[in-house]
């Protein structure tokens, strides 16, 4: 019993593409119209039963159901493959000059030729199949019979073979295919013997595949040339495109309109019963299925594609593109601060100053549509504010006409005296190299949202240089000695025995696994704390810690190693206390230690106040 559509509706929503082409399957299995071909006779032994449908995605899952692994001739889809293979081997304009693109509105098998060119009108009928096979090379038959098995063979991304009989039956009869050959040597489109050509173009005919290997094919197609499964790249991208498109208003021969029409997509059919559809980007979906309709066509394949796509918008012109989705979120700069950690009297000023700042995040393609979207908002923007970080670490692509709005979007906000910076530039852009045409045009590119907000608290702190002051006596001002008196100071100065240490930029001062021993308080310069994590192991930035204040402390409170890395960003000074010197202040001047954890403290909340706004506002 055949499943109503609305059943197979509900199978998507059970989340399984399994059940949804079962589903399909099992709606267009008892369809019993069309008949098997019959004028090739080997190809009416196929069982009229057979019914195989298979997705292959363009990143190299495969899902098939019913006979998609049965051999059968891939007849007329092999044209698609071929035509591509001429077109990389031998450029555009050669092999345009023998073949054209124009939908025929004729029969697969018609004898027409362009009145004026005298060119076969396109590559998927016969005329234009055969002329496509007489430009394969090779010294002898046997050299191109291999040239054209490896050409669909990187296709499907295995080994394929002849159906000899299927060979010898349409060798033996195809009288037709013989007369247009013939009717090319006379017209000049065919160079050589016409019976070499038809010799290869009746053996890519016979190449046997299954439903699944059509699929693949398709899929290395849809997958912009390089096949999903062996990572081969087999064509060239522009070559793609036009396979693609000649597929589009040709690959049906003469039921091509209705089906660019009902269907939306490029597709090629063969005798046997195979058609393979793409979704350029996606997917492409093959079905196998002997009885044809008066075309050509599979039945079956052809009612079932036209579900699939109208169940899964599938037509080139349903509009799915969101384009409004190219902007991930905007976050306010008070609500994402960078991971450097600044003194106490700094941030009444730092707040100020990141109120106007606005993230914005990209994500996906960039292209005109999406690229205007961006420019349309920013635009919008400008009104309020003058600092925004445009970060596009979720970009996946971008055209290179997309890239040169971006660096004119940089431009215009540049010599608006307006600071645009970029946080995580990938290499992305085509032919221009982004991040120097950025630069190029005045941007600031930082590694990442953390680095581009820093920049951004520079900027408002107006800070130079960090003097150094490389004395004890310096630390009496930061935080840590809060609430000492000069007998506390004196205390402190004997017992904890501090020392200072200098650094290069660069020097690593703790590293993770070390033991912790002794903690720092940074008297010039600033440290960067840094962690491995993630599936890469990447070295990430947990903070940065400038002047004034401490870090390694923890050792104070549990015996233990270092969990991070510290190293110093410029050249620093930091004032050392021994864990053991500390522990003997502790035993004689317990209320100054009392008044150095409290100040401790105090920073910690602090710390961890700014790390939770920062988390709640990246999980919202
Ligand atoms: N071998 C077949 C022929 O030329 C291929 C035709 C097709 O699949 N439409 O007759």
């Amino acid at each position: 019993m055949a499943l109503s559509s609305s059943a197979v509706a509900s199978a998507i929503f059970e989340g399984s593409v399994a059940s949804f082409l079962k589903a399909l399957h099992a709606e267009f299995l008892p369809d019993r119209d069309g008949n098997v071909a019959t004028y090739i006779p080997e190809l009416s032994n196929a069982d009229p039963d057979h019914f195989g449908i298979a997705i292959a995605t363009a990143d190299g899952r495969v899902h098939a159901v019913g006979d998609w692994d049965v051999p059968f001739t891939i007849q007329s889809a092999s044209k698609a493959f071929m035509y591509g293979e001429a077109l990389k081997r031998l450029g555009r304009d050669a092999v345009l000059a023998k073949v054209g693109v124009e939908p025929t509105g004729d029969a697969f098998n018609s004898i027409v030729l362009d009145e004026i060119t005298n060119r076969p009108f396109n590559p998927m009928v016969n005329a234009g199949a055969i002329v496509v096979s007489s430009l394969v090379e090779g010294a002898d038959r046997t050299a191109r019979e291999k040239a054209m098995l490896a050409a669909l063979g990187a296709f499907a991304g295995r080994d394929l073979a002849i159906d000899r009989a299927v060979f010898e039956s349409e060798s033996a009869t195809g009288h037709r295919n013989r007369a247009i050959a013939y009717l090319m040597l006379n017209s000049g489109m065919i160079d050589a013997s016409p019976d070499d050509a038809l010799d290869i173009y009746f053996k890519q005919c016979s190449v046997l595949v299954t439903c699944r290997d059509l699929a693949v094919m398709g899929a290395t197609l849809a997958n912009d040339g390089v096949n999903p499964l062996s990572g081969e790249r087999v064509l060239p991208t522009g070559c793609v495109q036009d396979v693609l498109s000649v597929m589009y208003g040709c690959g049906m021969y003469d039921y091509a309109g209705q089906w660019s029409f009902d269907v939306g997509l490029p597709a090629k059919s063969g005798v046997a019963g195979g058609l393979v559809a793409v979704v350029p980007g996606e997917f492409a979906i093959a079905f196998y299925s002997p009885p044809l309709d008066r075309f050509g066509n599979t039945v079956r394949g052809v009612k079932a594609c036209k579900r699939i796509s109208e169940m899964l918008s599938l037509h080139s012109f349903c509009s799915r593109t969101e384009v409004g989705s190219v902007i991930r979120r905007e976050l306010c700069g008070l609500t994402v601060r960078s991971n450097r950690v600044r003194k106490r009297e700094d941030r009444t000023l730092l707040d100020a100053a990141a109120a106007p700042v606005r993230i914005v995040e990209l994500q996906g393609a960039l292209h005109f549509a999406t690229v205007e979207r961006v420019g349309f908002h920013l635009g919008a923007l400008a009104a309020s504010t003058s600092r925004v970080i445009l970060d596009l670490r979720h970009v996946t692509s971008c055209d290179m006409a997309s890239a040169g709005f971006l660096v004119g979007l940089q431009r215009i906000w540049s010599d608006a005296g307006r600071m645009l910076v970029w946080s995580f530039v990938p290499p992305i852009g085509g032919l221009i190299d982004l991040s120097a045409a950025l630069v190029a045009a005045k941007a600031h590119i930082f590694a990442d949202i953390d680095h581009a907000l820093e920049y951004f608290e520079d900027l408002a702190l107006v800070e130079g240089p960090a003097q150094p002051e490389v004395s004890i006596d310096s630390m009496r001002r930061f935080d840590l000695c809060r609430g000492f008196d000069e007998q506390d100071w004196t205390n402190f100065v004997v017992c904890a025995a501090p020392k200072i240490v200098e650094f290069e930029a660069g020097a690593t001062i703790v590293r993770a696994g070390d033991p912790a021993d002794r903690f720092f308080i940074i008297i010039a310069g600033g440290v960067r704390v840094s962690s491995r994590g993630g599936q890469d192991a990447r070295l990430f930035r947990l903070s940065s810690i400038g002047l004034g204040l401490t870090f390694g402390e923890m050792a104070l409170f549990e015996d233990g190693r270092r969990s991070a890395d510290v190293a110093a960003e410029t050249r620093t000074a930091c004032v050392v206390i021994a864990k053991d010197a500390f522990a003997r202040l502790e035993a004689a001047h317990p209320a100054i230690v009392a008044k150095i954890y409290a100040n401790i403290i105090r920073e910690q909340a602090e710390r961890l106040r700014r790390a939770n706004v920062t988390i709640n506002s990246l999980e919202s």
